[in-house]
């Protein structure tokens, strides 16, 4: 008989920006064994040159943002830097539960929190560690996706979000890339494949 994909788990991945996270979720949802779709979460930033709508991000005005929080829209949503709004939306995990999925989340530090303690039966919060506040910079410098002024506010927004690592299920530590999406593969393929207690 043909085993049946596990699906309905919840997998965070929370870090300060620049730590890495993305490029782990990534490689994670190549893995189809995983059964893993992305929480497609909606932002008020602008878009990013090769980002898309739909699978990036649903880009909306700030505006619009707010009023979706009036409609009670948000499983959660965050100011993450100023008036850069981040949520994701109770539809989009519907969307994702109705698939069959197991879903993945690329958020910030106080939204996964707020997602695991929602969830906390089917969920997994990693936080990813960078190795040091310095090498966090380097590689935001390297990226070039945003301003001086900009990377300084995710650098100081990033010496505040290592205080909440401790509350998280597991730290993954990516001094080395290639190590930590090792580590980030493991982790996620025994949680999603061991039984309900
Ligand atoms: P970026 O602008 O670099 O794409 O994202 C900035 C930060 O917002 C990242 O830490 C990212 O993980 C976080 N973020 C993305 N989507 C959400 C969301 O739906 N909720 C929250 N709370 N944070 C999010």
């Amino acid at each position: 008989m043909k085993k049946q994909p596990k699906k309905g788990k919840l997998i965070i991945f929370s870090a300060p920006s620049g730590s890495g996270k993305t490029t782990l979720v990534r490689y994670l949802l190549e893995k189809p064994e995983l059964n893993l779709a992305f929480s497609v979460s909606v932002a008020s930033r602008e878009k990013r040159q090769g980002e898309e709508h739909g699978k990036d991000y649903y880009f909306i005005s700030p505006e619009d943002f707010k009023q979706k929080i009036k409609n009670n829209e948000f499983v959660e949503w965050e100011e993450v830097y100023t008036n850069s709004f981040y949520g994701t939306l109770k539809s989009e995990i519907e969307r994702l539960q109705k698939q069959g999925k197991n879903i993945i989340f690329d958020i910030d530090v106080k939204g996964g929190l707020n997602i695991k303690n929602q969830y906390p039966d089917e969920s997994l919060a990693i936080f990813v560690m960078p190795p040091s506040i310095d090498e966090l910079a380097q590689r935001l410098k390297k990226r070039k996706t945003e301003s001086s002024e900009k990377i300084q506010m995710r650098i100081n927004k990033a010496e505040e979000e290592l205080y909440y690592a401790p509350q998280f299920d597991v730290i993954l530590h990516n001094n080395n890339l290639d190590e930590a999406k090792k580590k980030a593969y493991k982790i996620v393929s025994e949680f999603i494949n061991q039984d309900k207690k």
